[in-house]
């Protein structure tokens, strides 16, 4: 049986842990604080917001929400993001993705000052963790390696197949195992022979969002198995990437889907903030 790796579990026991830092923070004078805007009425996205809402509770963190409605201009919106640079109690900004299809993601991404930008989406800080010389780290990569590190596997040296090539997800999530000294290989839709590299991998992540995509028989005997996917069935159910009824009776480590990656995502924003507060004093 595999060990079940609980992001939901993992993820208190950091929030609590940055709860004492923000304590401990504040009484120096630094005070982290979180925006996060919203446009539009997309429902799995107001369900992120109000996430990362309580998480900052939990933290200690204060924070910020601007519901902006559907028809706000890609101008109103640079407006608040340049007034949110400027504001001394804000150290982290995050645009909730996506943005409603008149606005231009990147030039939204490029307006948030990078040593505001907690999602780590802007090109300054996506060339800084290319370089591994970073202040912030994508919040889902970063909880995948904490759950990886949960699995008590080292990842030096060790072969790491990650699915999926997405800016937010995929790329990072390569470079990350790499600076572990990972031997990492990137696979993605014109990847050929799909499951002859998943079955080298000794740490698989999968976010391909596709439901039960990567099934038993495509796993390596005893691999950690990290699935990345957050897909809604039409019965609104939630299901992973990774088949986990067959993955789980291979994988030596897995995480559930709900209660893998999802909540550590949200600690890994929170960790964000909690740096920013720092850096920004600093600069
Ligand atoms: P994208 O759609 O941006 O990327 C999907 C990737 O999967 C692409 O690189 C694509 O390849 C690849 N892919 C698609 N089909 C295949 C295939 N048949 N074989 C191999 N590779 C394939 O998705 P994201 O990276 O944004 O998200 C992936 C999943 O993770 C989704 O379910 C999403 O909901 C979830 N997610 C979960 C988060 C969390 O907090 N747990 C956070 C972010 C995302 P190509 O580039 O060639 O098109």
């Amino acid at each position: 049986m595999a060990k079940l790796l609980m992001g939901k579990e993992v993820s208190a026991r950091i929030k609590n842990e940055l709860r004492e830092e923000t304590e401990k923070l504040k009484a120096r004078g630094i005070n982290p604080g979180l925006a996060v805007i919203i446009v539009g009425e997309d429902p799995a996205s107001q369900v992120y917001v109000r996430n990362k809402e309580r998480a900052c509770e939990e933290c200690g963190i204060y924070s910020e929400k601007y519901a902006l409605p559907e028809e706000t201009t890609q101008e109103e919106l640079l407006r608040l993001i340049d007034e949110l640079n400027h504001k001394e109690c804000i150290s982290g900004i995050l645009v909730q993705l996506p943005v409603p299809k008149h606005i231009d993601e990147k030039t939204v991404i490029e307006a948030i000052d990078p040593k505001k930008d907690v999602d780590a989406f802007h090109p300054v800080n996506v060339g800084k963790i290319m370089v591994g010389n970073y202040d912030f780290v994508p919040c889902t990569p970063a909880g995948v390696m904490e759950l990886i590190k949960e699995s008590g596997v080292d990842v030096s040296g060790k072969e790491c197949v990650v699915v999926g090539r997405s800016n937010i997800v995929g790329k990072p999530q390569a470079m990350l195992l790499l600076h572990q000294n990972g031997t990492v290989t990137i696979c993605h839709s014109r990847t050929k022979d799909l499951a002859e590299k998943t079955k080298r991998a000794d740490i698989l992540v999968a976010a391909v969002g596709i439901p039960n995509f990567i099934k038993g028989d495509m796993i390596k005997e005893g691999a950690v198995v990290i699935d990345v996917g957050i897909n809604r069935m039409p019965d609104k159910k939630l299901c992973g990437d990774v088949e986990f009824e067959t993955a789980e009776k291979v994988a030596g480590a897995i995480t559930p889907v709900p209660g893998g990656v999802g909540p550590m995502t949200v600690a890994m924003l929170m960790k964000n903030t909690v740096r920013a507060a720092m850096v920004n004093k600093s600069r």
